[in-house]
């Protein structure tokens, strides 16, 4: 049968970041990037189209997780602003025993998100909501043993929309390509408030990407109940 990616480049470029596929997982994958692509010719989820592309900088760039962070079977993830699946639904196609959630504030992201979960067989919790609003909610505050987010907002103000999931003990994973020093520093004071603590930050270099961080954020103590704050106001007033 033909392929839409090539499985043996992914193959190989995952195992470089210890992620080992199985036939499945890399059958998977191809039904994910041919289905990507014909979902954004209808509506707009990733500039990326180019099958070596959707390899490298969306399939490999999300299991560079599993590089940062040890991942317990079944442990229970929120990837938070998850738009077209990153890196949540490539973390559960490398990783079926995980108990994932994607959230989104986009339906329309989410319905392909569906179809996509449909074709490959796997089941993940879809929701659709705003991330500051699913924080107050006692369904998803302080549940998760993960929240993961990639390209949704500064570290500081994603602090406040991710922290409030993770359970004390937990930890909040933030992905990043450059000037991740500087997010840090401007975002450290909310971590802190929010009740985390920065346990580390993993750099590597994705292929001919370029450099990605993975910063890893321990839940020390539980969130005030006052965050997250609406959008409107974390907008207007971060804390710092
Ligand atoms: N994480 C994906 C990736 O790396 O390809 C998508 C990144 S996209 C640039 C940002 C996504 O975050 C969008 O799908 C958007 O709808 C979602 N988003 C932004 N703010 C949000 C919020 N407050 N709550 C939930 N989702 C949000």
């Amino acid at each position: 049968m033909s392929e839409f990616i090539s499985k043996k480049l992914l193959k190989e470029k995952a195992e470089k970041y210890g992620v080992m596929l199985d036939d499945k997982a890399l059958e998977r994958f191809d039904i994910y990037a041919k289905l990507l692509v014909e979902w954004n010719e209808k509506i707009n989820l990733t500039a990326i189209t180019d099958p070596e592309e959707i390899v490298i900088k969306h399939f490999v760039d999300s299991l560079t997780v599993f590089s940062a962070v040890e991942i317990p079977q079944r442990a229970k993830i929120i990837d938070v602003g998850t738009g077209a699946g990153f890196p949540g639904v490539a973390m559960l196609i490398a990783r079926p025993d995980l108990d994932v959630t994607l959230l989104d504030s986009t339906n329309k992201k989410l319905n392909v998100i569906r179809d996509i979960l449909e074709n490959i067989g796997l089941e993940a919790n879809v929701v659709h909501k705003r991330a500051e609003e699913a924080g107050q909610s006692k369904d998803y505050r302080e549940v998760y043993d993960f929240a993961t987010a990639r390209a949704v907002s500064n570290l500081r103000d994603l602090s406040e929309y991710c922290i409030p999931f993770v359970k004390v003990g937990g930890t909040f994973i933030s992905m990043k390509s450059a000037k991740a020093d500087e997010e840090i520093e401007e975002g450290k004071k909310a971590i802190s408030v929010l009740g985390g603590k920065i346990e580390a930050k993993k750099t590597l270099e994705l292929e001919t990407a370029g450099e990605r961080t993975v910063i890893l954020i321990k839940k020390i103590s539980s969130t005030s109940n006052k965050y997250p704050r609406p959008s409107a106001k974390i907008a207007k007033n971060p804390i710092k």
